[in-house]
């Protein structure tokens, strides 16, 4: 159950995430013992559970980022290309960036200018070798467009949810290459788009979730006021 593993630190929370099988590669549990959620969560950061970072946006539960993470892992190795769209704290665009190495490089986008300053802020404070490397960035944008200046991507990541098929973000994926996306509005799937080595793309639907809408920055400011 998720929402057992909540822990007193972020090993603890890490480690009760591998008790649970909900990660179970040795890569995307050292990426995530060596991000600590504290940097990019004020509040409860080691609960399972999403956490409110302002601007109608939360940081995502940990069983998720472990799901997002484990999904993606193929496509996050040395040297390899990612995106990550709705990046919002940026703890996951941190876990990413740590997987892909020196030699990778990782974009977060966000479209409220505040949570991309915020992140920042975070990154340059705890993951500055990161930042000025240029290993990780984070910028703003509407992400349901991608990002195209750094594409094509070997995986893109969504922290909310599309509305409907995310044909632009499935052109910037690379041949091969995969996206892991909530779609749908009152009830929501990830859904594992991946592209094969002659651009055919197949879908597969892995589980039941309730994510943030992606949508426009004064919708998502309103609907919080
Ligand atoms: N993955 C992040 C945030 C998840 S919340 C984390 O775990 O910290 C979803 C995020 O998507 C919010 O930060 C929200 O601002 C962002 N978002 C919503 N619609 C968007 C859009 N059209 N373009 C870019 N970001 C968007």
């Amino acid at each position: 159950m998720a929402w057992l593993c909540t822990g007193n630190t972020n090993k603890e929370l890490v480690d009760n995430l591998l008790d649970a099988k909900i990660i179970s590669s040795n890569r995307v549990a050292s990426a995530m013992h060596a991000v600590d959620r504290a940097h990019f969560s004020k509040h409860h950061p080691y609960e399972d559970s999403p956490q409110y970072i302002g601007y109608g946006a939360t940081i995502s539960a940990p069983h998720m980022h472990g799901y997002a993470l484990e999904n993606l892992q193929d496509y996050l190795k040395p040297g390899m290309n990612a995106l990550d769209v709705g990046s919002g704290s940026g703890y996951l665009t941190a876990c990413m960036a740590e997987m892909v190495g020196e030699n990778g490089h990782v974009v977060g986008i966000d479209h409220i200018p505040e949570l991309v300053a915020d992140s920042q802020r975070a990154l340059d404070q705890h993951y500055s070798a990161w930042t000025q490397s240029g290993r990780i960035k984070v910028v703003a944008g509407d992400g349901r467009k991608g990002y195209s200046d750094d594409a094509p991507y070997d995986c893109i990541h969504v922290g909310a949810a599309s509305s409907n098929k995310p044909t632009d973000l499935i052109n910037q994926l690379k041949s091969p290459g995969r996206l892991f996306v909530p779609v749908g509005s009152a009830s929501q799937n990830i859904i594992v788009y991946d592209k094969d080595r002659d651009g055919n793309v197949k879908e597969r639907q892995i589980m039941g979730v309730m994510y943030v809408p992606l949508t426009d920055p004064q919708k998502q400011r309103s609907d919080f006021l």
